[in-house]
């Protein structure tokens, strides 16, 4: 078996969607990136990559390319899934550390996507919210961060 973990950030900003986990949440600042800032798929997507020690994301997937431009990120994990070759996912832990809006409503829909996008069991994946008690870019609201771990067979 082996562990992958991921990390990612991205700033909040005016005039961008707000799209986590393939979700589209009502909220007026959204993630900006060269894709659709997907900040917890690019964490789970890190983290598979890592388990299979291919490199990362940013390897995967140029920001300087425009085949990604505002692409969607569940199209990015749908491409990391097939370098699994066979092997399988036992599990993905990850924690969107985020002061607002609140995500808990959305976080059944989040494992919906990402469990299409991977093709795995919904009960393989646990997705989780948190805030820094408004301390930090998060707790101010700049930007939003994710962690993941996942493991593979
Ligand atoms: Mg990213």
């Amino acid at each position: 078996m082996r562990v992958g973990t991921g990390c990612d950030v991205h700033p909040l900003v005016k005039g961008r969607a707000l799209i986590i986990g393939g979700v589209e949440i009502p909220y007026d600042h959204g993630l900006l990136g060269h894709s659709d800032g997907d900040v917890l798929s690019h964490a789970v997507g890190d983290a598979i990559l890592g388990a299979l020690a291919k490199g990362d994301l940013g390897s995967h997937f140029p920001d300087t390319d425009p085949e990604y431009e505002g692409i969607s990120s569940l199209k990015l994990l749908e491409r990391i899934s097939s370098l699994l070759e066979g092997r399988r996912i036992l599990n993905i832990d990850a924690t969107v550390v985020c002061q607002e809006p609140r995500l808990a409503p959305h976080i059944g829909e989040m494992r919906d996507n990402l469990s299409r996008a991977l093709g795995v069991d919904r009960d393989t994946i646990s997705i989780k919210a948190t805030t820094t008690e408004r301390l930090g870019f998060t707790g101010r609201r700049e930007g939003i961060a994710c962690l993941a771990a996942v493991l593979v067979e």
